[in-house]
C-alpha cells in the first residue's frame, strides 16, 4: 500500500503530544466477550486515523484477554509461563485485525511483534519503529515484551519511553471514561478524577494499570491518560486536551 497516509495533511489543532503510545485491551476488541468484533474493531480504527489527522504519530500496544489471559491458564493449573506465551499469540491476533482495519481506512501501518513471526510481522526493532512513524505509519506492537509474567500495560510504558512518546493513552471500554473514587460499577458515590497522581493510583491500588506499569511510567516522567476509547472522537478530545475527558495521571 502507498503510504498516502490521512494523517499528511494539515493539523487543525495543535496536539497535546506529537507522537502517543496508544494501549487498547484486548476486551475492548471483543465487544465485552470472547473474539472479536468487527464493529468494535473498525471504531477504534477509525479513532486512530482521526489521531493521524491531527498529525499525531500513533504505536498500538494491543491486549489479548478477549482470547487467552495467562492467568486464566494458570488458575487452571496450566504452566504460568506457558499460559503467558499463549496470551502473547493472543495479542498477535488482534494486531492483525486492527491492521486489516486500518488499512481498509487507508491507512498505512507495521505490525511490529516481541515475539519473532517473520512471515506475518517485523520483528521490534526500536530504529525501524521510529521510521515507520517518522513516515505516518500506524506501528501496531504485538507480542506484549516477548516475556510471560507481564501484562501488555509494561510494554505500552517500556514503548512510550523508548519511542519517545509523551504519553501513554490507555483506552477502556464498558463506558468507564477515567479514573474514580471507587468501582462506579460498584459503588454509586464514586466521582471521576481529572487528575491523580502515579503515587495515589499506587497506594489506593487504583485499576488504571498494573503497578509496575505505574512505577515505570512515574520513574520515566511518562504521563497516563485513562479515556473512554469507545465515544467517538474521544482520542481527539485528549489529544486537544479537553477538560473533564478522561483522566491525567502523572
Ligand atoms: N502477556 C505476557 N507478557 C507480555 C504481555 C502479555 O505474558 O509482555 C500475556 C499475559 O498472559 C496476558 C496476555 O498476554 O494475560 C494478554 O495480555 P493482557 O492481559 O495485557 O491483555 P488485555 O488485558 O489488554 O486484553
Amino acid at each position: 500500500m502507498a503510504d498516502a497516509s490521512p494523517g499528511s495533511g494539515q493539523p487543525e489543532t495543535t496536539p497535546r503530544w506529537p507522537r502517543i503510545v496508544l494501549k487498547l485491551s484486548g476486551e475492548a476488541f471483543g465487544g465485552g466477550t470472547y473474539g472479536i468484533d468487527g464493529t468494535v474493531v473498525r471504531q477504534l480504527a477509525e479513532e486512530i486515523v482521526s489521531a493521524r489527522r491531527m498529525d499525531v504519530d500513533v504505536a498500538v500496544v494491543i491486549g489479548g484477554g478477549n482470547i487467552w489471559r495467562g492467568m486464566h491458564g494458570a488458575g487452571a493449573g496450566m504452566d504460568r509461563a506457558q499460559a503467558d506465551y499463549m496470551g502473547m499469540l493472543a495479542t498477535v491476533i488482534n494486531g492483525l485485525a486492527l491492521q486489516d482495519t486500518l488499512e481498509q481506512l487507508h491507512q498505512p501501518t507495521r505490525v511490529m511483534t516481541a515475539l519473532h513471526m517473520e512471515q506475518i510481522a517485523e520483528p521490534y526493532i526500536r530504529r525501524r519503529a521510529l521510521r515507520h512513524l517518522e513516515k505516518g505509519r500506524v506501528v501496531i506492537l504485538a507480542g506484549g515484551l516477548g516475556a510471560p509474567f507481564f501484562t501488555t500495560d509494561t510494554p505500552a510504558a517500556l514503548r512510550a519511553a523508548e519511542l519517545s512518546a509523551g504519553a501513554v493513552v490507555k483506552g477502556t471500554h464498558g463506558g468507564v471514561d477515567g479514573v474514580y473514587t471507587a468501582d462506579p460499577k460498584l459503588d454509586p458515590t464514586a466521582t471521576k478524577l481529572d487528575e491523580i497522581t502515579y503515587m495515589d493510583v499506587l497506594n489506593q491500588g487504583l485499576g488504571v494499570m498494573d503497578p509496575t506499569s505505574i512505577t515505570f511510567c512515574m520513574d520515566n516522567g511518562l504521563p497516563i491518560v485513562v479515556y473512554d476509547a469507545l465515544t467517538e472522537g474521544n482520542l481527539g478530545r485528549v489529544l486537544n486536551g479537553e477538560r473533564g475527558v478522561g483522566t491525567l495521571v502523572r
